[in-house]
C-alpha cells in the first residue's frame, strides 16, 4: 500500500452505509485510501522521488513559496 513519506498515514477503515431508501440498509466495509502522489522534490540540489499525500504536498508547496 502506498504510504506518505512525511506523515506516514495509513488507509482509514470504516463502514459505508448505503443511502438507498430500502429498509435493509446495506453496510459494507470501506477503506479510504490516502491521496498519494509521487513527486520529484529537490533536496540539497539532487532530486528525489517521494510519495506524498495531497495534504503534505500542499504543505510543502506552501513552505517553498514563503
Ligand atoms: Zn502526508
Amino acid at each position: 500500500m502506498a504510504r506518505c513519506a512525511m506523515c506516514d498515514k495509513d488507509p482509514q477503515f470504516g463502514k459505508a452505509i448505503s443511502h438507498s431508501r430500502s429498509h435493509v440498509s446495506g453496510r459494507s466495509a470501506k477503506m479510504w485510501k490516502q491521496n498519494i502522489r509521487s513527486v520529484r522534490v529537490n533536496v540539497n540540489g539532487n532530486s528525489k522521488k517521494l510519495y506524498l499525500c495531497a495534504a503534505c504536498l500542499r504543505n510543502l508547496r506552501k513552505t517553498a513559496e514563503a
